[in-house]
């Protein structure tokens, strides 16, 4: 079972309410299934388009478990591009909606199928 941190969360929401109308977009770092950190890449708060295209660039690194990104839209369901991305990039995945609350978002394994993470 996943889990994150209430601080990351609330990071990850405030990052994304600041990119708003564009999309944010960054890695997650976890321990023992637990995230615990994001790590930004150099341009992923410059513009909607963006963001997918520098998550596909990610660096190697093993204790990235996966990604985030913001839907300035409002609706937390992966898009094609999304699920293509999730694939490839780790095993959860969060999307965060506008209006970028607690409530506001839901976490994907790498096949799209939404997976509970508990709230630390
Ligand atoms: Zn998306």
């Amino acid at each position: 079972m996943w889990k994150i941190r209430k601080n990351v969360l609330q990071l990850i929401l405030e990052a994304s309410k600041d990119a708003y109308p564009d999309e944010f977009g960054a890695f997650l770092r976890a321990k023992h299934n637990i995230i615990y950190e994001i790590v930004m890449l150099p341009g992923t708060l410059s513009g909607d388009r963006s963001v997918l295209f520098q998550l596909f660039m990610k660096p190697i690194d093993f204790t990235i478990v996966g990604s985030v990104h913001s839907h300035p839209s409002g609706y937390p369901i992966p898009s094609g591009a999304d699920l293509n991305m999730f694939a490839k990039t780790g095993d959860i995945h969060i999307i965060v909606a506008y209006p970028f609350t607690v409530e506001s978002w839901k976490a994907y394994n790498r096949d799209g199928e939404e997976i509970e993470v508990k709230v630390i």
